[in-house]
């Protein structure tokens, strides 16, 4: 059979209807697919040792010879044991399986086998228990570094590699070599054959080195095409003008003056309506810098040009929110606003659609709920997504298509700041209009980093502000299995066991309430509402509040376990706090005694700018993160740990920028594979070159 990347891996030897089902779940379905399926990690077993040799409790491959039949013995029930005794020039020693009892046919007296292991006892009693062991000179799994793929149920490393062994040789050479010759040259960047091949069975360590800078190289290079590409393609397309407008008019609308950063994102926006061409802008700017009356100008601007517009919340009690808020700001300008949500009784619900249809609302605000099927506009002209990294690009295609034939302009808000290095690929195919400034009188949050020594004192802080009437949130790291949380507990429940410990021995005379990310959402919700009313002083959570909710009350955030996360996530979090009149403080509880990790947290109590914040966590844990399950947009990386990898980002990124500017569409044959790859990576997102 030839094997070609288009094989369905059900014709492989070894795979029936089960195993490619499973295979399947994994998403190879082709031996394309499989080559593209990198290993997770790797196993060094190049190292080959004599008996005597082998240094003790080092994993390493030793060859020799079984020198008497082995021997099977049956401890007790449910416990049998195969004995082997093994010779090489050196000495003797027992090997050890662990109810494997087949061993006892597979290993031949007077035959030589190879076996991987933990090398045990002295030279004189060597010793190795459950060693992988194959037919000396095979060369199948031993005495080679072995890829370590991530696996699932009925799929074992062994199949994987096993499949991998036998397609790669064949088909590593048709793969379409997508980078452009200059630029593998220009960049040291080794052939894709090559790469394909080493990726998954290196010939040596630096071979996997130059396999792996490779596609982290050609991963970025083709993200960075594939975001311009898109931005090309959306300034070629109509859409509607929306008349230049006073936009005092709408100023005045405000209880209070807008920020120079407010005015410079508005005006970029209106500019952009005004073009000709679809608005595509990201707002993006810290928690609290009134990012809200940017979304409100736009929908304002599009009211008086006789459009709809809909702005879309990533959770229901947000939408209310920006519902009431937006309502009061806008209601007395004549516009009119609807709320469309997922837990509106049947009448609401249909009577918000009907009005909606008949162009009687000009604002709806609402969740998820809005691209539901039977929401439909009269004249949708402007999209706006809050919070955009809750929202997938597929989710803002879909709103956006309700707008008809024209394409809607898309204004998308963002608390996260992106540090400008990856901006580009993260936001590429965005305008972005960065808010650098907090309205005024707005103190920063006093931010501690403190150990366990000061628990007893913090405790003592929440009593205080809870009797001067404030509401206090205190967050988890979501724990993983085993691990330790907070106070020692272990295992995700912790969040319920904190609360609880909190409820019943800490604060039995404050009113505590917990949230989970595991919990129902209507539950959230109820929770959220319910401090949000103040009927809760302390509310302790896993990360699920990092979204927007306003609750000006909030003057605490304790955040355990802190150096778990992300430095700008602890921005983010910090900022749900001082958002009202009263001072905002955040404790980082931190158990670590390592200096670096307190080192790290510090740079919170020292700044508020929410950029410095970003870059220094790009500085500290690499980019990996930026690109981690929060930008949902984004197609998926598959070398997604790109720690370290800095500079192949840079250089990727440059190279990407040149190619376009020679060749803008990539329409010139020698970059048809190229243009081909980037447009089926984009197409999982719902956004389409053609
Ligand atoms: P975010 O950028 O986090 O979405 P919001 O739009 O929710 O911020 O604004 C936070 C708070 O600041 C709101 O209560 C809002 O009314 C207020 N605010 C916004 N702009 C100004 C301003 N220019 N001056 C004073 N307060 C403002
Ligand atoms: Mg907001």
């Amino acid at each position: 059979m030839a094997l070609t990347l288009d094989t369905d891996v059900r014709e492989l030897p070894g795979v029936g209807p089960t195993r490619a089902k499973a295979l399947g779940r994994l998403g190879i379905v082709s031996v394309g697919d499989l080559l593209s399926y990198f290993p997770r990690s790797y196993e060094d077993r190049t190292k080959i040792c004599t008996i005597a040799d082998a240094p003790e409790g080092e994993s390493v491959c030793i060859a020799a010879m079984v020198a008497q039949p082995p021997r099977i013995s049956r401890i007790r029930r449910g416990l049998e044991l195969v004995r082997v005794k093994a010779v090489d020039d050196t000495a003797a020693m027992t090997v050890t399986f662990f109810n494997q009892t087949y061993m006892k046919d597979a290993l031949r007296q007077g035959e030589r086998y190879l076996f991987f292991g933990r090398a045990e006892g002295p030279p004189r009693a060597r010793q190795m228990t459950n060693p992988v062991c194959e037919r000396e000179g095979q060369g199948r799994f031993l005495g080679r570094i072995m890829p370590i793929y991530r696996l699932t149920a009925g799929v074992s490393n062994n199949l994987i590699s096993a499949l991998v062994e036998r397609c790669a040789p064949a088909c590593a050479e048709q793969v379409d070599e997508v980078l452009p010759t200059q630029v593998r040259l220009a960049h040291h960047l080794a052939q894709s054959e090559f790469c394909y091949r080493n990726i998954h069975f290196p010939e040596s360590w630096e071979a996997l080195e130059m396999a792996r800078r490779r596609f982290v190289f050609e991963e970025l290079f083709q993200l960075t095409c594939g975001m311009a590409l898109l931005r090309a393609r959306r300034e070629e397309k109509a859409g509607t003008v929306f008349s230049a407008q006073d936009l005092d008019k709408f100023w005045a609308l405000l209880p209070f003056a807008p920020t120079r950063a407010q005015r410079r994102a508005a005006e970029e926006a209106a500019a952009d309506m005004a073009s000709g061409r679809p608005m595509n802008r990201l707002v993006q700017g810290d928690v609290g810098s009134g990012k809200t009356v940017v979304a409100a100008l736009c929908a304002w601007l599009a009211f008086q040009n006789g459009a709809q517009s809909a702005i879309m919340a990533p959770t229901e009690i947000l939408a209310r929110q920006h519902f009431l808020s937006l309502s009061e700001l806008l209601a007395p300008a004549g516009m009119r606003l609807g709320l469309v949500t997922g837990s509106q009784g049947a009448a609401e619900r249909r009577r918000v659609r009907e009005a909606l249809v008949r162009g009687e609302i000009d604002l709806a605000v609402g969740t998820h709920a809005l691209l539901s099927e039977g929401v439909e506009f009269r004249r949708l002209s402007l999209v706006i997504a809050d919070e955009q990294h809750r929202f997938g690009v597929e989710q803002r295609a879909a709103l956006s298509a309700k707008a008809g034939e024209r394409s809607p302009h898309v204004l998308v808000m963002s608390a996260t700041p992106i540090p400008r290095t990856l901006a580009l690929i993260v936001y590429g195919d965005l305008d972005v209009s960065v808010m650098d400034e907090l309205p005024p009188g707005r103190t920063p949050v006093e931010t501690y980093v403190v150990g366990e020594n000061k628990r007893q004192r913090m405790y003592g802080f929440v009593r205080r502000l809870v009797s001067e009437g404030r509401q206090v949130y205190v967050v988890c790291p979501a724990v993983e299995e085993g691990e330790e949380g907070p106070e020692g507990l272990s295992d995700l429940k912790a969040v319920t066991a904190y609360a609880a410990k909190l409820k019943e021995e800490v604060f039995p005379e404050l009113r505590v309430a917990f949230v989970h990310g595991k919990m129902k959402a209507k539950d959230k919700e109820a929770v959220m509402a319910a401090f949000a009313a103040g009927e809760t002083d302390v509310l302790v959570s896993t990360t699920v509040i990092e979204v927007g909710v306003d609750v000006p009350n909030a003057a605490l955030m304790i955040v355990e376990n802190a150096e778990r996360f992300g430095l700008s996530q602890l921005h983010q979090l910090r900022g749900r706090v001082g958002r009202g009149k009263h001072r905002g403080y955040c404790v980082l509880m931190s158990a670590e005694r390592g200096e670096e990790s307190r080192k790290r947290l510090r740079v919170l109590s020292e700044t508020s700018d929410g950029f410095r914040i970003a870059e220094e966590d790009l500085r500290l844990r690499g980019p990996g993160d930026f690109f981690g399950e929060r930008q949902h947009g984004l197609p998926q990386l598959h070398l997604a740990d790109l720690a370290g990898d800095m500079q192949v980002l840079k250089e990727a990124q440059k190279a990407a920028e040149e190619l376009l500017a020679s060749d803008p569409g990539l329409r010139r044959p020698e970059h048809a594979a190229l243009l081909s790859r980037v447009k089926s990576l984009f197409s999982s997102r719902g956004d389409s070159f053609n």
